[in-house]
């Protein structure tokens, strides 16, 4: 008997033809690796340069905590910034003292600007604040991410200040700004959801950028998978008692039924 081939199904980039790794939900837009790297990089040069992120002759600090948000954000500056002109880049990472979390993505943050030549600079709690988050929140652990957002915003801000950077570039992404428009308004706190933006320049602390505020948490993972940088990390302990998280996990349900949901949520701030 004579076994003919089926048709091939395997779903091609919309650019090249080359078999797709990727499939946009909201356009439908197949894409290969190369293109899907490169759309994302593009992306977030587009919002660099449409909002004056970054400009020839910055020094931008860049947040490293180690975890895949901010590891795509060295990755995707690290390359893209080049066709800009002239950038310095300093990586800044903050140690809070949660034990048997933030060692792995230390470690994990020292191998990567190993990798990209860039200077490290570490902050601890410790050193600034006379001890570590785990000993500030003894009991208090339903409060421990205001605590930490609050402290870990004033240590970037001293490691910027000493790093010498007039910008600071964190990894937020597109999910988590339209958590935090949700956050927001489940607060009543519609000041701030009128204030958050892609960068903040509030009086004494060095101006905040947020490249990656366009590009998804599923984008980032899959261009971090394709560059072999992914991976698994533990998640913070304090994390259960975040409001975010459950946030998170709703709007996660939202976006699979209704593309698109994440982007509509931030725009309408
Ligand atoms: Fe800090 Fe909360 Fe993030 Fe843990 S989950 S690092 S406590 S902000």
């Amino acid at each position: 008997m004579v076994h003919t081939a089926g048709p091939d199904t395997t779903p091609r980039c919309d650019t090249c033809g080359e078999p797709a790794v990727y499939r946009e939900r909201t356009t439908g837009r197949h894409l290969c690796r190369d293109h899907f790297i490169a759309d994302v990089e593009g992306r977030v040069l587009e919002t660099i340069r449409s909002r004056n992120l970054i400009t020839p002759g910055d020094h931008v600090a860049i947040a490293l905590s180690g975890g895949k948000d901010s590891t795509a954000l060295l990755m995707i500056l690290s390359r893209v910034l080049p066709s800009l002109g002239p950038v310095r880049l300093t990586a800044i990472t903050i140690d809070e003292g949660i034990a048997g979390y933030r060692e792995d993505t230390i470690r994990s943050a020292d191998i990567l600007v190993a990798r990209f030549g860039l200077p490290h600079l570490t902050v601890s709690f410790p050193q600034l604040f006379g001890g570590t988050l785990d000993t500030f929140l003894a009991g208090r652990e339903p409060e421990a991410c205001s605590v930490c957002g609050i402290l870990r915003r004033k240590a970037l801000n001293v490691g910027a200040e000493r790093a010498g950077a007039m910008k600071l570039a964190t990894g937020h992404n597109l999910d988590d700004e339209a958590q935090s428009v949700f956050m927001n308004v489940l607060r009543g706190d519609l000041p701030r959801l009128v204030r958050d933006s892609g960068s903040d320049s509030q009086g004494r602390f060095i101006p905040r950028i947020k490249p990656l505020m366009f590009i998804s948490e599923k984008e980032i993972a899959v261009y971090l998978m394709l560059h072999g940088a992914w991976a698994d990390l533990p998640e913070c302990p304090y994390a259960v008692h975040a409001l975010r998280g459950e946030v998170r996990r709703m709007l996660a349900t939202l976006a699979s039924k209704h593309p698109g949901t994440m982007l509509h949520l931030m725009k309408s701030r």
